[in-house]
């Protein structure tokens, strides 16, 4: 049985302040939820906030990005060990303004990944298609191209243990949802596509989440999909009371 994960990406939003503000509000909103795992993704200059007030809690955190290299004279960058010494668990990898607005491609994705993976923090891989993809009929070859080649070289046990996020980039941060059954059925591709690349324990062990306008009201039909296991939430993952309430979905 996977366990649902809903995940806020903040991108480049919320001060250490504004985060500790944030925290006090929505502790007390989620205390108690079991039914799925909750997961905060802060600016890196907020993750201490985080890390402290989420101690003790149901709330785990991540990262938005880090380097393939554990260190080096790589100005700007946050290596996958500064990270997991700053408590993250997770780490959003490969998400489609990473892809769009600093060129990285399904290379660089894959050799972040490993580090990753090799320094015990857990991958939330993104992949989807833009919408010329889309009306070109092309989403599915789009995505298994990200997959293969984000992929790479992994291990099935490694797979089994990542977050794989699928998100149509027409549909985020436009408050345009792929419907449900359009997310289920691409979602139920990349499973499929999962097992024929490192067998059927991996794919039913991996989580999927949907990401792309999940909001308070259309999480509850895209969760209950068979193949969906759970979001990745931009906008509505900013405002405390907004963002329990999806998390509450059920
Ligand atoms: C995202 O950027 O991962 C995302 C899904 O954003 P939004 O929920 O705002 O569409």
């Amino acid at each position: 049985m996977r366990q649902p994960i809903i995940a806020g990406n903040w991108k480049m939003h919320k001060t250490g302040p504004e985060t500790q503000e944030f925290m006090t509000q929505f502790l007390p909103l989620v205390a108690g939820v079991e039914h799925c795992e909750i997961v905060l993704c802060p600016p890196y200059t907020a993750l201490s906030v985080i890390a402290a007030a989420s101690q003790g809690t149901n709330i785990a955190f991540g990262a938005q990005n880090m380097h393939w290299e554990l260190q080096g004279a790589f100005t700007g960058e946050v290596s996958a060990g500064m990270l997991k010494a700053a408590g993250c668990k997770y780490v959003i990898l490969g998400h489609s303004e990473r892809r769009e607005y600093f060129g990285e491609s399904d290379a660089v994705v894959n050799r972040k990944v490993k580090t990753a993976l090799a320094n015990a923090l857990l991958p939330i891989l993104c992949v989807g298609e833009k919408l010329e993809h889309r009306e070109a009929g092309s989403t599915q070859q789009v995505v298994k191209g990200q997959l293969l080649g984000s992929l790479a070289g992994i291990a099935a046990v490694d797979v089994s243990k990542m977050v794989l996020a699928y998100e149509p980039i027409w549909a985020i941060g436009t408050g345009r949802t792929a419907t449900s059954s359009d997310a289920e059925e691409v979602i139920a591709f990349i499973r499929a596509e999962v097992g024929a690349l490192v067998g059927s324990a991996a794919a039913e062990a991996v989580r999927i989440q949907y990401g792309g306008s999940v909001k308070p009201d259309n999480a509850a039909e895209l969760m209950a999909m068979p193949n969906i296991d759970g979001a990745l939430v931009g906008g509505a993952s900013l405002e405390p009371a907004s963002f329990a309430k999806l998390v509450r979905y059920k």
